[in-house]
């Protein structure tokens, strides 16, 4: 193992591995590492009752934020994919990312043929909904 970006780009695609997606058939994993340089993992898993359904990237930020402080913050992410095209985060994911994220946390997505896109977060979602905006009059 190289670099921490080798090591996340591994854990998204170990993670996808385990993805529980028998109905749309996509197996998604993500990564994540914190400030404080740990990492977290997590793959999609879905649900008979469709709204029960958790992306890859929500997994593995509910394991980080179960078990650090929430001043962490993600300094970068990974969404590994089987598919042709690397894919991205949907929308819900993107505003649970922008809780825990800096505007220049880097996304990287990944399929497992060595394709991969980056975006730092504030290009992703730009004029993202904060905690700050319900802290203001
Ligand atoms: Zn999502």
């Amino acid at each position: 193992m190289n670099s921490l970006k080798d090591k996340l780009n591994q854990d998204a695609r170990m993670a996808l591995q385990f993805s529980y997606s028998p109905y749309s058939q996509k197996k998604i994993g993500a990564s994540l590492v914190l400030t404080n340089g740990k990492t977290y993992s997590g793959c999609n898993i879905e649900n008979a009752s469709y709204g029960g359904t958790v992306c890859a990237e929500r997994v593995a930020i509910w394991k980080a934020f179960s078990e650090n402080e929430s001043s962490e913050k993600i300094t970068e992410i990974v969404v590994a994919s089987d598919e042709t095209e690397p894919w991205p985060p949907c929308g819900f994911c993107r505003q649970v990312i922008a809780e825990f994220a800096t505007p220049e946390t880097l996304i990287r997505l990944v399929n497992l043929e060595q394709k991969e896109v980056s975006y730092k977060f504030k290009d992703l979602f730009p004029e993202a909904f904060k905690p700050e905006h319900l802290l203001k009059k």
